[in-house]
């Protein structure tokens, strides 16, 4: 089976586009969270993540999306930008949002968006965190988000260790358990503007990150209409 997983779009139409073109056949589309904020095209990207037949989990601005009290913890822009993003959020969007589990548990893989025991809000950023959620993984594979960085955590050498998820680089399944980031579609944070996503291929047994560019300067005009905070706008343009 060969799975396409996508984290952090962030409303951001053109970037899940381009990933979903660029990506190779697939059997299975995962997201894993934060589906909107901080972009302008929420209810379109829900629309597409649906007609595609994406499952996965809720992330800490699905869930300040759907009224939760997440925004209180959101910096301003965040907050600017969930504000506005509540407001303009459909029915149909309110409701695809709410249905979405914190854990989805499917085969060897969970997916969670911050880590796996604390899913809406930890940060894996570091080796101890990292060591951590490996040790109350319950499969063999965890898939999360939120810091936006493609990275894998495994144990090598009798140590957990991250290891960059460069585009065009893989890793073999079927070794130590890992922590998988497919890095961000809609926000990339690691420097490179151009979407981040990930291809699992359980035959092959290995997890491949690739990047695509997607048009930014079209996203950022449709933010500017709609008055989002120039700091985001901004960042689209270097990936930070
Ligand atoms: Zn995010």
């Amino acid at each position: 089976m060969r799975v396409l997983v996508v984290s952090d779009v962030h409303a951001n139409l053109p970037a899940l586009d381009a990933v979903l073109a660029a990506a190779p056949p697939v059997d299975a589309i995962w997201h894993l969270g934060d589906v909107v904020g901080y972009g302008p095209d929420p209810d379109e990207v829900i629309e597409r993540l649906r007609d595609v037949g994406a499952v996965g989990v809720r992330g800490n601005h699905d869930a300040a999306a759907v009224g939760g009290d997440e925004i209180e913890w959101f910096n301003p822009d965040a907050r600017r930008a969930m504000e506005w993003t509540r407001e303009r959020i459909g029915p149909a969007t309110l409701a695809w949002l709410r249905a979405l589990p914190t854990v989805l548990t499917i085969g060897d893989f969970t997916l969670v968006h911050g880590s796996p025991r604390d899913p809406l809000w930890e940060y894996v950023l570091s080796r101890d965190v990292a060591e951590a959620n490996l040790a109350v993984l319950t499969t063999p594979y965890g898939l999360h988000g939120h810091t936006h960085m493609p990275i894998v955590w495994r144990v090598l050498h009798h140590r957990v260790q991250g290891r960059e998820g460069e585009a065009g680089t893989s890793v073999e399944l079927g070794g130590a358990p890992s922590l998988l980031n497919p890095g961000s579609v809609g926000q990339p944070r690691d420097g490179i503007p151009t979407s981040s996503f990930l291809i699992l291929d359980t035959v092959a047994a290995t997890a491949t990150w690739q990047r695509v560019a997607y048009d930014v300067g079209t996203v950022q005009e449709r933010m500017r209409a709609v008055a989002l905070p120039k700091r985001l706008i901004d960042r689209l343009t270097f990936g930070i």
